[in-house]
């Protein structure tokens, strides 16, 4: 551990990055196999590799008591070391006292974080985390604890990690990101390049992939210029999931690559029924069940006609983000929320199935296997998800069909253009469905986890601007460290303005330099890391919608704001009222 807590030094001291991977690619060189793939774990700032669900679940306040208790200080002491240093991995390793003997080595540090996650209750988890640290040199204890939580804080991130191993062993880096992207394992990736077999790596069901990003477009002519044949569906605006199904398991994945199965409970019945194990990709939205549903036909290659929307219509319809919000970030789902927001998940790609991975096949053959998939008679596998669900759900209950409260998977309608005409008109009726616009997706195109580029694009307009007024204004991040780059913005309600929400983006980088300038002229209260201003600054900003929420005086919260350009022409008393607000927020629905 020693050595990897002095490559770690070493690779904080450099902040160039091709020093970085050098000195990692040397490091894993240097040491056995088997510590190299632990390191490389360790390295992407984790305890065990991306896919396992292992969790050591120790806190900071038990890691702090422990450091305390080894370093024989008091709360005051660790307190100005912490703000001196802002880690606890630091100031670790500034406070423990020097040993004498032999270290730890990666390999005993990695069987006991496995201790620790199978250890029950805080004072367990205490016991093994004070021998741990008391076992420890300070500068190994440094990067015990900086892994423990979740940050080494040197620069490196699990893409170096891969560079790292692709230098180290040979093999291309994307051979590297192939396999680690299939495996969620960064040490298992460095063990099958080591043995020159990164091109053996199988997919690993249930651990999250990259989802495939879509770039926007302005108008309809741009929409069919970069890729001649194209796919188009509806923008739904739900949330992004991802589903694994293997067995009658499944598993739901967000965006942000979190399990969020129990969010949704009603999901695994419906899923469970496919013919064979998938993942599939798509989109949960809040549904208003049409009343003939149980007939709805999957819509695949319509061009625009009444009886193509007719079709949809059929499907139900999407109900605003506002309610499937109500959903978001539950562990536990009621029955009465299941009946009154039911969810529907709109399927639009697969990127496994059949026991083959799809990714490198174009979209218009993933589109159909997925059609077929979503076609075919559910198989029996069904009931054991039912039934282990109402296990753990306890009060749900299903009918024998899994209907009564089992989400419907539906195919996402997918229409044909071949004229800016065609796409209008298909804008146009996905909005009157309530949908936020089109996705227009190259047929010819691979799927491409994590990546946003022109094979996907996406066509919405904006429910409506608002003028606000910047009421106070805070420095940004990155690039825009020394800048005054983010503003909150007020609407009035009579003669008083109300905060409505706050956005970054938008402007050039002139623009911003001159309003920071005229921000640091006209502060009317320096609050340190922000400043309320004078009110005379008028933007147009957009958003995807409008909530209900106290996060500021108005009332109402906007989600994805973004500032469409200053208006230098409009005065602060031309800005928008909170009445205009309210009405946006009815005619949302
Ligand atoms: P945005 O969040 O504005 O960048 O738009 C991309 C998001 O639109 C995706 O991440 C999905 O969550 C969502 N989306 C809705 N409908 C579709 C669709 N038919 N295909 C792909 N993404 C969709």
């Amino acid at each position: 551990m020693q050595k990897f807590a002095q490559t770690c030094e070493a690779i904080a001291a450099t902040t160039k990055k091709l020093q970085k991977t050098a000195l990692v690619a040397e490091y894993l060189k240097s040491v056995s196999l088997d510590e190299a793939a632990v390191s490389a774990v360790f390295l992407s700032g984790r305890p065990f590799p991306a896919w396992e669900e292992t969790a050591l679940q120790v806190g900071g306040s038990l890691l702090w008591r422990v450091v305390a208790e080894l370093g024989e200080k008091d709360d005051a002491e660790l307190s100005a070391a912490y703000r001196r240093h802002g880690d606890l991995g630091a100031v670790a390793g500034d406070m423990l006292p020097q040993k004498t003997g032999p270290g730890l080595s990666v390999l005993e540090v990695s069987r006991r974080f496995r201790e620790i996650a199978a250890a029950r209750g805080a004072a367990a988890k205490t016991t093994q985390v004070r021998d741990l640290l008391a076992r420890a040199a300070p500068l190994e204890a440094k990067y015990i604890i900086k892994i423990m939580t979740g940050d080494l804080r040197v620069g490196m991130k699990e893409s170096l990690v891969e560079e790292a191993i692709a230098k180290a062993y040979g093999g291309t880096l994307a051979d590297v990101q192939r396999a680690n992207m299939l495996l969620g394992d960064v040490g298992e990736t460095l063990r099958l390049a080591a043995e020159n077999k990164l091109a053996e790596a199988k997919m690993r069901l249930f651990h999250p992939l990259g989802f495939m990003l879509a770039s926007p477009i302005e108008s309809a002519e741009k929409g069919l210029s970069y890729f001649t044949e194209a796919a188009i569906e509806d923008k739904y605006d739900g949330i992004r999931a991802q589903a694994h199904v293997s067995d009658g398991e499944v598993k739901i994945f967000s965006r942000t690559r979190d399990d969020i199965t129990e969010s949704f409970p009603e999901m695994p019945g419906a899923l469970a029924g496919l013919p064979n194990d998938a993942i599939l990709d798509g989109e949960i939205v809040a549904w208003e069940y049409a009343k003939a549903a149980g007939d709805a036909q999957q819509i695949v290659d319509e061009p625009p006609s009444e009886e193509g929307e007719q079709k949809a219509t059929e499907l139900g319809r999407a109900r605003p983000f506002s309610i499937l919000q109500q959903r978001l970030g539950r562990k536990k789902v009621s029955e009465k929320m299941l009946r009154e927001n039911p969810v529907a998940y709109l399927v639009f790609d697969t990127l496994y199935a059949n026991g083959k991975l799809l990714l490198d096949r174009p979209l218009r053959e993933r589109a159909q296997i997925l059609d077929e998939l979503l076609t075919t008679k559910p198989n029996t596998n069904h009931h054991r998800v039912t039934e282990t669900l109402r296990e753990s759900q306890g009060k749900l209950s299903f009918d024998e069909e899994g209907s009564a409260e089992t989400a419907r998977i539906i195919r996402a309608p997918v229409f044909r253009a071949t004229s800016a005409e065609d796409l209008e008109e298909l804008f146009s009726a996905a909005q009157a469905r309530g949908n936020e616009g089109l996705m227009i997706k190259d047929l010819d195109s691979p799927y491409l986890p994590g990546k946003r580029g022109k094979s996907w694009l996406k066509m919405k307009r904006e429910l409506a601007t608002l003028d606000v007024v910047v009421t106070a204004v805070e420095y940004g991040h990155g690039r825009r460290i020394g800048v005054l780059s983010d503003y909150t913005f007020a609407v009035w309600d009579g003669d008083k303005l109300v905060n409505i929400g706050k956005a970054y983006s938008g402007l050039t980088d002139a623009e911003i330099a001159e309003m920071t300038q005229w921000f640091l002229e006209h502060t009317m209260e320096d609050q340190g890391f922000r400043r309320s201003v004078e009110p005379k600054i008028v933007l147009e900003v957009a958003f995807n919608n409008m909530m209900r929420s106290d996060r500021h005086d108005s009332g109402y919260a906007l989600r994805f704001p973004r500032i469409v350009r200053l208006r230098p022409d409009k005065l602060p008393q031309e800005a928008d009222t909170i009445e205009t607000v309210r009405e946006i927020f009815a005619r949302q629905g």
